[in-house]
């Protein structure tokens, strides 16, 4: 299949309702597009209008604002279809990233579309797909989950009816929560549930911490403080089990050394053999290991 790429596009933006993605931290990842739409349409639906404002401001858009967030969805949702039937073009901006994802814009797309009106992606920057693609974890098969509930027993609660299995699971999380999270996951899931977190993407610190729930917990808690914005991941089943066996890879290489007073590449040469993989395989798979935390 071939992709077909189109030329931008300098006719007078079509009457509708556009679903523009802004940066979720990293200026740079607006597009293009985006900034045309932003400059075109007749007014921007905002879910903080300051917050839009600084991005506005920075590219040097005049465009009236307005606010849409999750206390006035409703009514402003009548307003803005009324304006939209007469032909206005509206853009949907949340504070960061895709509207709709977590995030108002929903009701306002489905009471659009409802009334006849066209609905326009303007797609960009989303911290559950760029926490995922990077991850490490398969990206074939994932569920979104937006936000675990905040109160501990609905949190394990939801966390014991995910459906496990060949599913890559993806959460946000609050850094003042994501402790306590861990705890859960944990109870519920076990120590050594292969977890990834993302945190601030895009950002200056940006950073991944890759392993088991109960080591990457011990790892935050040893800072003096969690901060910044979380994407947390669940591996698949068939990954907790891969990174169960990386881990006996490591315990028995230790072990060899101990017992037999011999060399760490002594060791795995011999686990290797027995094991019937090649050296350069099994010092791969303990490297692997050993950058998981790192
Ligand atoms: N609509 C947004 C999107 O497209 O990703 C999500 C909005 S939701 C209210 C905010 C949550 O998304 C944060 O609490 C955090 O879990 C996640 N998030 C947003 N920006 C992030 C970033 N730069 N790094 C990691 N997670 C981020």
């Amino acid at each position: 299949m071939s992709t077909k790429y189109e030329r931008e596009d300098d006719r007078p933006l079509a009457p509708g309702l556009y679903l523009v993605a802004t940066p979720i931290g990293n200026l740079e990842d607006i597009t293009l597009r985006a900034l045309r739409v932003l400059r075109s349409v007749d007014r921007i639906a905002c879910e903080d209008t300051r917050q839009t404002q600084k991005l506005l401001n920075h590219f040097e858009i005049r465009t009236p604002t307005v606010s849409y967030h999750m206390h006035n969805e409703g009514t402003r949702t009548e307003e803005l279809t009324s304006e939209l039937k007469q032909g206005a073009r509206i853009a949907v901006v949340s504070d960061a990233g895709t509207p709709g994802i977590a995030d108002p814009g929903g009701q306002i797309t489905a009471a659009a579309i409802a009334t006849g009106i066209d609905v326009f992606p303007i797609p960009g920057a989303n911290a559950a797909i760029s926490g995922l693609i990077a991850s490490g974890l398969p990206t074939d098969q994932f569920v979104f989950h937006g936000f675990l509930p905040a109160k501990a027993g609905q949190r394990k609660t939801a966390l014991e009816e995910l459906a496990r299995g060949d599913v890559t699971h993806v959460f946000y999380e609050a850094p003042h929560r994501i402790l306590d999270t861990l705890a859960d996951v944990e109870a519920v899931l076990g120590a050594g549930q292969h977890v990834v977190i993302a945190r601030e993407l895009t950002k200056l610190h940006e950073e991944f911490l890759r392993g088991a729930a109960g080591e990457i917990r011990s790892h935050l808690a040893a800072r003096a403080s969690v901060r910044g914005e979380i994407v947390v991941m669940l591996a698949p089943s068939a990954v907790e089990a891969s990174s169960e066996k990386r881990a006996s890879l490591a315990v028995e290489v230790a072990a060899l050394m101990k017992s037999d007073g011999i060399n760490e590449m002594d060791a795995l040469k011999r686990i290797a053999r027995e094991r019937g993989i090649g050296k350069s395989e099994a010092y791969r798979e303990l490297q692997r290991e050993q950058n998981r935390l790192r």
